[in-house]
């Protein structure tokens, strides 16, 4: 028997009094926030919920997220996240497909809710913030009662995560308490670099996502620390939130990183509490880590996960040496391979990372595959997709994460992009990183997307969406031709197209397909 949140009440025992959640003027003290939690707890109870029942958060980061997720789990129910920005008609899903019987919403998205209730079974709303028809504001929801930690079997679903659904219906990702509090605590010991209560964290990665859910906020609530919520990404308004509070640990996307150093007063940040910098998501250009470094005392560590592996599954920890250009070493207790199409071992090369313009790369790359007490449960009612996603092999049940990656003998991995972002121009494989890496080294480009277009003669031809810095003059083919030089012909983009800017998810990865789309 376990539950997620029983790692907390050792922390609210030794520490009642220091801070929990921080926002704005507002600070909640451990013991504050444990009995917020178990008002939640006692009031979802009050209104008939069961174990089991799901409970929709449509929040931004606020600390009423972190009260409704950690009482929702209190009560034994599960948490179905979902993306504040989402309207109608993204949440209709989601709803109806997690059998969600109570939301938290915030009121500006209440009319949203509404829309979509008849579809749903959905009973009840708690509101946050703003004046609603429908709905209890989430101070008079709370009450008094029955706050016990509802005890829950290892397998059962803490929280339920849904994919973004680029491709067909976003599938319910079902994470077990076991899935979670696993990763919680490597993300405590070597993901965070040993979380101290006196550490400050901020909380800037949205808590609806997997990455800022366990990784930043639980991390950082299980190790008694303080977690100071932002609910939106603005690069000026995080980086003076670090330098006031003195803030210790940042998680951040390669985006974020990129938005700090391009700022006209980058150089005038204050970051010097920083300790510990992580990025995740997706895979940071190395000129982007090499700038931020440059300017400011502190380390960039990258890991590497997905939201069905709770999510963490690779990090570069200072325990076992970072190696730039790497999403480092399998976590304790995870398993990592790299097979072919027939789950063949692809053996590992002597050491990393590759020049990939070097390489044989059709020869050292194959799929990352793994294994572990983090990897979820399955897709909530989806058996053809679970078929697809794991294969049992070698005694365990693995998951395909569907990129492309290798690695080396010294034990690190490396990806080399997403399987379905392989460029296949005139019969060689192109990797978009490859060329986006390279595009990085030049001065004029602030930001670049690399993607596959379609091509009558060459099945696909490289296109690059760059975005200049500013004050930047340069041309199509200046930039064709740094790459010429630095690339092999096939590899370099035949087609260039400046953009104001990429239109990214709320977790900062590039959505390519409205890139190719337009
Ligand atoms: P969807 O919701 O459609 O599944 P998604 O695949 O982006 O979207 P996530 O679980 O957020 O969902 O992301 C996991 C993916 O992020 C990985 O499969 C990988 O492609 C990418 N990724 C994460 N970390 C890294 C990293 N360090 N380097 C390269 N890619 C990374």
């Amino acid at each position: 028997m376990t539950n997620l949140v029983r790692t907390i009440e050792s922390v609210v025992e030794s520490q009642p009094d220091r801070p929990a959640v921080v926002y704005e003027d507002h600070e909640l003290s451990y013991g504050e926030f444990w009995a917020q939690t178990g008002q939640f707890a006692a009031a979802l109870r009050e209104h008939g919920a069961e174990p089991g029942d799901r409970v929709a958060l449509y929040l931004p980061n606020l600390p009423q997220f972190v009260v409704a997720f950690h009482g929702a789990l209190r009560a034994g129910c599960a948490v179905v996240p979902m993306n504040p920005q989402y309207k109608s008609r993204e949440i209709s899903h989601l709803l109806s497909d997690s059998g969600a019987t109570t939301v938290v919403a915030l009121a500006d998205v209440v009319p949203f809710v509404e829309d979509v209730w008849d579809d749903t079974s959905v009973e009840r709303v708690v509101t946050v913030g703003g004046d609603t028809d429908t709905g209890t504001p989430f101070r008079e929801f709370l009450t008094e009662g029955d706050d016990s930690v509802a005890d829950r079997a290892d397998d059962d679903v803490a929280v339920q995560p849904y994919t973004s659904g680029t491709t067909g219906k976003p599938k319910g990702v079902q994470l077990t308490h076991l899935n979670l509090t696993s990763n919680a605590e490597q993300s405590i010991g070597i993901v965070e670099g040993d979380v101290q209560p006196e550490d400050r964290k901020i909380g800037v990665l949205p808590l609806f996502h997997i990455y800022g859910m366990t990784v930043t906020m639980n991390a950082a609530l299980f190790a008694g620390a303080a977690f100071y919520p932002l609910p939106s990404w603005d690069a000026q308004e995080a980086m003076a939130l670090v330098a006031d509070a003195d803030l210790t640990l940042f998680d951040g996307v390669p985006a974020m990183y990129n938005d700090v150093i391009n700022q006209p007063n980058a150089e005038a940040f204050d970051l010097s509490s920083l300790r510990q910098c992580t990025v995740g998501g997706s895979g940071i250009p190395i000129e982007v880590l090499r700038r931020f470094e440059e300017l400011y005392p502190v380390k960039i560590y990258e890991g590497y996960g997905l939201t069905e592996t709770s999510p963490v599954t690779h990090f570069n920890s200072p325990n076992w040496g970072r190696r730039v250009g790497s999403i480092g070493k399998p976590l304790e207790g995870i398993d990592a391979r790299i097979v072919t199409e027939d789950f063949e071992d692809v053996p590992p090369i002597e050491t990393g990372p590759v020049d990939e313009d070097e390489a044989d790369m059709d020869e050292i790359t194959g799929e990352l595959v793994v294994a572990g007490p983090n990897v979820m449960k399955g897709y909530s009612g989806l058996p053809e997709a679970n078929e697809e996603a794991f294969t049992e092999a070698y005694g365990k049940r693995w998951f395909h994460t569907g990129d492309l990656g290798y690695h080396d003998e010294d034990g690190y991995f490396y990806v080399v992009d997403r399987k379905k972002h392989m460029i296949n121009t005139a019969g060689y494989n192109v990797y978009p990183r490859e060329v986006e890496e390279l595009l990085f080294e030049h001065d004029a480009v602030a930001d670049v997307a690399v993607a596959g277009i379609p091509d009558d003669r060459r099945g696909e031809t490289v296109k690059a969406f760059v975005v200049t810095a500013p004050d930047a003059d340069v041309t199509e083919d200046e930039l064709k031709q740094f790459c010429l030089e630095r690339l092999a012909e096939y590899k370099h983009p035949r087609e260039i197209e400046f953009v104001d800017e990429l239109p990214r998810t709320t977790t900062g990865k590039v959505q390519k397909f409205e890139l190719v789309d337009e």
